[in-house]
């Protein structure tokens, strides 16, 4: 064991959006903080890469909740970088594309509300009470929300089984569950956030989020250290006191933050020794969130479309999430009738995706080819009946591709399930059994992607402030 000559006042093991916005906040408050990613860039999941003369983003495409007093424009703004990043935002921001309808999800909810009440006149005063009942802030609703799922909303307010579809399918093609089983409270999340305040997008592509929260975290002070896995987390006396990377390197530390799967922190991290009966209990009886196959292509200049570029569309040949949610959890995606996509701002690539299950290096060493192709072949026939003839670069992401680069349990997209009764679980956040242990992230609670996850790591800064406070008479503020 070598022991690092730099003891620090938190440690953060791993650079994805949380980690990074948990780091700034700390380390704007004055507190000595590293950040260790294994990853040789910042970003975690929320990264893009290049081949050729195209970048990709590899997994989000766009985030939420960046309305003037919006959630991710307040952290953005505390720490700065909202005057450091150029975001530009699609309008609509996403589509809905079935076999009678297409529907758009405007900037404007009014606009959005005239759309949907244009194809079902009959439920005009429903659709909008519905649609502003999603977007209500009320904490009443959360207890609402709390137990029912989304499907039990849709029945609540609507009739028509096709409308309820085609409001549940985007949320299907997102986070891979139907609307019978997603949690009425994610799914409102899923609706204020992301969809009625989404389609924003950093210019440059999605790695200048990271890219930008990290030089943010080193110029407040903080030290990031990338390619650097992290092995162990020390614990003397039911007390974080570091940890231990790679080559058995020491890092000494009063605050160890975990911004990777609970799984990975609390069984190989931290060790199932340390862990009370309960928690444990618990936590090998949560089940993650689905993860995905995406699909990279890079086109030539004569590509041309009249799709919106920059918004996200969900196609489907068919109106039952039921039937589709069974299918793709098999890894059956002809079955499954649809797919998400974007043409990029530019036109020069596309970037589409489906709910996957996760299989193993060999399965999907021997399916990737086959399922991108098929995958493409689909695109062609309902959407974009020329697109082969202007591929010039074509790639695929498995799960095992998502496991791979960040480290996420099964490769899951959005960690938990977002099911009703794995919503709120406190102990994830700061396990009570270990003092100075703290997770950051999207496997705290549920999971509404890059905004969430930004949230989690500003709430987890506050805590940790607020301890720290305490234990030394100090004020840090944040
Ligand atoms: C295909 C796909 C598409 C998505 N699309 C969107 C979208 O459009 N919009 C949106 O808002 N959200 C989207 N999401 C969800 C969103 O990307 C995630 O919810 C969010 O980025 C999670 O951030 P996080 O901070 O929890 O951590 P992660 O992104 O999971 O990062 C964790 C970090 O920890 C590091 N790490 C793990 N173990 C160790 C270790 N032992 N030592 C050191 N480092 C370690 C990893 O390398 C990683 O960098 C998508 C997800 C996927 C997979």
């Amino acid at each position: 064991m070598k022991m690092s000559s730099n003891e620090y006042d938190a440690v953060i093991i791993g650079a994805g959006i949380g980690g990074l916005v948990c780091g700034c906040y700390l380390a704007k408050a004055g507190m000595k903080v590293l950040i260790a990613e294994q990853h040789n860039k910042p970003g975690g999941y929320c990264t893009s890469f290049k081949r050729g003369n195209f970048t990709f983003d590899a997994a989000p495409h766009c985030f939420g909740s960046y309305r003037e007093g919006g959630m991710l424009r307040k952290i953005f703004s505390d720490i700065g970088i909202d005057k450091k990043l150029n975001v530009i935002r699609a309008n609509p921001s996403d589509i809905i594309i079935t076999p009678n309808y297409k529907i758009n999800i405007w900037n404007n909810m009014e606009e959005t509300i005239e759309d949907f009440s244009q194809h079902f006149p009959d439920y005009r005063d429903k659709i909008k009470q519905l649609f502003y009942l999603l977007v209500d802030t009320n904490p009443s609703s959360f207890s609402n929300f709390r137990n029912i799922t989304f499907r039990d909303l849709l029945n609540y307010y609507l009739k028509n089984e096709i409308l309820k579809e085609i409001i549940a399918l985007p949320l299907l093609a997102i986070i891979g569950l139907p609307s019978s089983k997603i949690s009425a409270f994610v799914g409102a999340k899923l609706y204020s956030e992301f969809l009625f305040d989404g389609g924003y997008y950093p210019a440059g592509g999605m790695q200048v989020l990271p890219d930008t929260l990290a030089m943010t975290f080193i110029k407040f002070g903080g030290e990031l250290r990338l390619s650097c896995l992290v092995n162990k987390i020390i614990v003397k006396d039911n007390k974080v006191k570091g940890i231990i990377l790679e080559k058995n390197e020491i890092i000494q530390s009063k605050y160890v933050i975990s911004n990777c799967d609970a799984r990975q922190t609390f069984l190989k991290l931290l060790g199932r020794k340390l862990i009370t009966d309960d928690f444990y209990n618990k936590l090998i009886s949560m089940i993650p969130s689905m993860s995905n196959f995406i699909l990279y292509l890079g086109l030539d200049k004569n590509f041309q479309t009249s799709l919106k570029t920059g918004s996200a569309h969900y196609f489907f040949n068919h109106y039952s999430s039921e039937f589709a949610y069974k299918f793709v959890k098999k890894g059956d995606f002809k079955k499954y009738g649809g797919f998400a996509f974007r043409v990029s701002h530019d036109k020069s690539s596309i970037y589409a995706g489906m709910p996957a299950p996760f299989k193993n290096k060999i399965f999907w060493g021997n399916n990737k080819y086959h399922v991108m192709n098929a995958f493409i072949d689909r695109i062609e026939k309902y959407i974009m009946p020329d697109l082969s003839k202007h591929i010039i670069y074509k790639d695929a992401a498995t799960p095992y591709t998502m496991y791979r680069y960040t480290l996420n349990y099964r490769g899951a997209a959005y960690g938990w399930l977002s099911v009703p009764s794995q919503l709120i679980i406190p102990e994830f956040k700061k396990p009570p059994f270990i003092k100075n242990l703290y997770m950051v992230g999207h496997w705290t609670t549920y999971g509404i992607g890059i905004s969430g996850a930004a949230y989690v790591g500003y709430d987890t800064a506050k805590l940790i402030s607020k301890n720290n406070d305490r234990q030394n008479n100090k004020n840090l503020i944040i």
